[in-house]
């Protein structure tokens, strides 16, 4: 049986994030907005299609980022607490706890924002868009699948680099793939690529494209091309492959300018993208890089660590 896969979107801010329904019978939400999404954005999006988010079985968790977790506790409380919350084991800290997002933000983005009330923000942010810290129903690592009632399968495989623990979920038979974020292109709202580890980002990529290989992919946030152009967050296969193909692209030249930047030797200046300023002009990016969640620095720090670690 072929199930249908509806988008419902949470704006936030300057952000929309996008989860998605899916039609099976038993039905599942793929990621879950902030903590009023599931309220004042779901539930009447069901309901005009017909369909009740207290039937709710399943809730598929992308990864532990804010905006795609924020909303679970609130929805598995509209499910009568009957629907089960999926999340990889490495990003699992970020939906039992709100502190974990204040220390995820300390140890890596928040080295080189001078704000010093970041981390502040950071813990607000959380006590609004979270709405309940809790222990998931179904840890995943990669390579399950959930039954999700008749013949409709949902396999789980791990991507991580966005996140440690970001995973795609994939409709067995229709190869429906919902990534969350990811695969990033040029980035969202800030207009920069966002991934803790680099080098797993750029593998995860080439494993979506040349192993999952999407008949259609849905991002969590409508991504823009080279030109501004929104991708949307539905897109078929040829438009999948060349979002893949883009966001490997994009990867390789902020690898070069990176690798160039740190070999050279780091140095602070006055600029907003210290002690980075040289990648910013090497790639072109000009947009501002201390709007959370920063991914300028959250990436610039992904490629430090590597190559700590390498060296
Ligand atoms: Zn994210």
């Amino acid at each position: 049986m072929t199930v249908a896969v509806h988008p419902l979107a949470s704006p936030w801010g300057r952000f929309h994030l996008y989860s998605f329904f899916i039609d099976a019978p038993e039905p599942a939400i793929v990621d879950t907005g902030i903590a009023s999404s599931p309220g004042e954005g779901m539930a009447p999006a069901l309901e005009a299609l017909g369909r009740r988010i207290e039937d709710v079985r399943w809730i598929l968790l992308t990864h532990g980022h804010i905006d795609h977790i924020g909303g679970a506790h609130a929805l598995w409380e509209l499910t009568g607490r009957r629907a089960k919350v999926v999340i990889h084991e490495a990003d699992a800290p970020m939906l039992r706890s709100r502190a974990a997002h204040v220390d995820e933000y300390a140890s890596g983005r928040g080295r080189y924002l001078t704000d010093p009330e970041g981390a502040t923000k950071v813990a607000g942010a959380g006590r609004v868009a979270i709405s309940g810290e809790m222990e998931p129903a179904v840890l995943v690592r990669g390579g399950e699948a959930l039954s999700l009632g008749g013949d409709v399968t949902v396999s789980v495989h791990h991507v991580p680099g966005h996140t440690p623990g970001s995973v795609a979920y994939v409709i067995d038979g229709q190869d429906d793939v919902f990534v969350g974020d990811a695969v990033q292109v040029h980035g969202a709202a800030n207009g920069f690529p966002g991934f803790a580890d680099p080098v797993a980002y750029r593998a995860s990529l080439t494993k979506l494209r040349d192993g999952i290989r999407p008949r259609h992919l849905y991002l969590g946030h409508p991504y823009r091309t080279t030109d501004g152009t929104p991708y949307g967050v539905e897109l078929d296969a040829d438009q999948a492959r060349a979002a893949l193909d883009e966001s490997l692209a994009i990867e390789a030249r902020v690898s070069v300018a990176a690798h160039d930047c740190l070999c050279a030797g780091l140095h602070e200046s006055d600029s907003p993208y210290s002690p980075f300023a040289p990648v910013a002009d090497a790639v072109g990016y000009t947009g501002d890089p201390t709007l959370e969640p920063s991914p300028f620095f959250t990436s610039m720090h992904g490629y430090r660590t590597h190559l700590d670690l390498t060296s």
